[in-house]
């Protein structure tokens, strides 16, 4: 059976408890590994070491950083197939998903900080004949990085990255559900001459690692992406220490369908919002809202399409959706399938567990799942599921589009489907929350703003905000 382990000082260590949790591999249902269960003297550990090496790292200056993470890219890249499936076998998402988007996306994360950096410029204020101010930002010395299980070595890497370009030293904590790629990381950043103790992972549970970092005092910034209710913990232990906090959260996505849009594409990205990942994504549109006058014609298609998708081995390539990631999971969605047919909704299509053969007969599948007939308020309308579960509502006008998509306490993320510009913006501007894609899905430039407005987070990643996070600025004011 494999080992999962700590990556600490450029060194894999098992936890000081010397114990182990299961990881399961979804596709089975069977246990796969033993995790290093980690704690707080674990993580006391990779924080002595990420602080032994933040001057060394520093001194190498942006340039040497760069370089050593350009090599890390490129050897992800050259490893790209291992990855894809431990990526997978991790979590369950159909192998040919891991190999477009995942790990292609990781590496793509880390080349674009390893260049972003070199350009990265601070301002200069100056007050004619008194004064030149200008802004020196340096890095914070240790940043801790907790990432969630849905997009383990994307998610990871989209925090780890800029962290590591800025000048800091990382302590990171995967998923415990999702461990693997990150462990892999660990060996390829000794390969790519990353000195020790810069990068460190501890593996191990939320409560115990996740809370030893964010409590942690020598640790002064916390990336963290997940559930909303971890954020709020988090934000309750790491406010009252001044630590700076970035926190992107859950999501309860509305994708707005307007009679004028481009209906074959707007059915087909809807397919992939609703689903891709098992609709296991924080920008998943899980709430899909259409004008009346086609609501019958979008409903008959996209339950069709739906029908139509394959569930099945992640290894096949014939799966459009894999295994969702735990045991938990699928019975939480199962439970809101539940709760939907008990708020009066009705199942168009899917709605139950997927049993499969074989050696796949014990895996965690779920049939895409489509429901129609809930009202905005209800609780399947209000609470994220994660899941492959949407549900349908019409709406009359643009008011009625923007109340239903506003009614929530999330925001994230909101999918827009219309030809008519001024409606685009129109309704975009008025949207709450802080992505929308207008006639496409998950299209990605990586120099955006990236995070949730209300509930779905505070703060943003991506491009220079997240170069701005990882750094301390300080005004330095010449009289002339
Ligand atoms: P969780 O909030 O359960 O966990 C996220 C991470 O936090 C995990 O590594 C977890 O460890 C850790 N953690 C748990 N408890 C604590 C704690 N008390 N202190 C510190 N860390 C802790 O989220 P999930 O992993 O279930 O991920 C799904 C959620 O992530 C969804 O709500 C989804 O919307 C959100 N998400 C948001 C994104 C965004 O960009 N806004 C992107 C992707 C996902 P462990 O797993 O060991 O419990």
């Amino acid at each position: 059976m494999q080992s999962i382990l700590h990556f600490i000082n450029g060194e894999e260590r098992p936890a000081e408890s010397g114990s182990w949790i299961d990881v399961h591999e979804p596709a089975t249902g069977l246990v796969y590994a033993q995790l290093a269960d980690g704690d707080a003297r674990d993580v006391d550990s990779a924080t002595e070491a990420a602080h032994q090496a933040f001057p060394v790292w520093r001194a190498l200056g942006v340039e040497g950083r760069s370089r050593i993470l350009l090599k890390l890219a490129d050897l992800i890249e050259r490893d790209l197939e291992m990855f894809v499936a431990a990526e997978s076998r991790d979590n369950g998402k159909p192998l040919s998903l891991a190999r477009k988007v995942d790990i292609p996306r990781a590496v793509a994360n880390i080349r674009f900080f390893a260049t972003a950096i070199l350009h990265f410029a601070s301002e200069a204020h100056i007050m004619d004949d008194v004064a030149l101010n200008y802004t020196d930002r340096q890095p914070i010395g240790v940043a801790g990085c907790i990432s969630p299980w849905n997009l383990p070595l994307y998610l990871f890497t989209w925090k780890v990255a800029p962290a590591l370009a800025a000048g800091n030293c990382v302590v990171a904590k995967p998923s415990e559900i999702t461990p693997l790629t990150a462990s892999m990381l660990g060996r390829l950043c000794n390969e790519a001459g990353m000195p020790p103790g810069v990068f460190n992972v501890v593996q191990g549970i939320g409560s115990k690692v996740g809370a030893a970092i964010t409590s942690h005092p020598r640790i002064p910034a916390i990336s963290f992406t997940g559930g909303t209710r971890t954020g709020a913990e988090i934000a309750r232990v790491a406010a009252p220490m001044f630590k700076k906090l970035s926190l992107e959260l859950g999501g309860k996505n509305p994708v707005l369908v307007f009679a004028d849009c481009d209906f074959e594409r707007m059915l087909s990205t809807t397919i992939h919002s609703s689903f891709r990942n098992q609709g296991q994504i924080c920008l998943c549109g899980s709430r899909i809202l259409i004008e009346r006058n086609i609501y019958s014609r979008f409903r008959h298609a996209f339950v069709e399409r739906t029908k139509a998708l394959r569930v099945g081995d992640p290894k096949d390539h014939a799966s459009d959706l894999g295994a969702v990631v735990s045991k938990d999971h699928m019975e939480k969605v199962l439970s809101y399938v539940a709760l939907a047919k008990e708020e009066g909704g009705e199942v168009l299509c899917g709605g139950k567990q997927v049993r499969l053969d074989g050696a796949l007969a014990g895996g965690w599948y779920l049939e895409p799942t489509v429901i129609e007939g809930l009202g905005p308020a209800c609780r399947t309308n209000q609470e994220e599921i994660f899941g492959p579960v949407v549900t349908l509502q019409p709406f009359d006008n643009e008011e009625h589009a923007l109340a239903l998509a506003n009614d929530t306490p999330y925001g994230l993320a909101s999918v827009v489907w219309t030809q008519d510009i001024s409606r685009s913006q129109r309704v975009v501007r008025n949207l709450r929350s802080g992505i929308v894609w207008v006639n496409c899905w998950m299209v990605r430039d990586l120099r955006t703003p990236f995070g949730g407005m209300k509930q779905s987070g505070v703060g943003r990643e991506g491009g220079t905000e997240a170069l701005r996070f990882f750094t301390e600025a300080k005004n330095v004011c010449i009289r002339y």
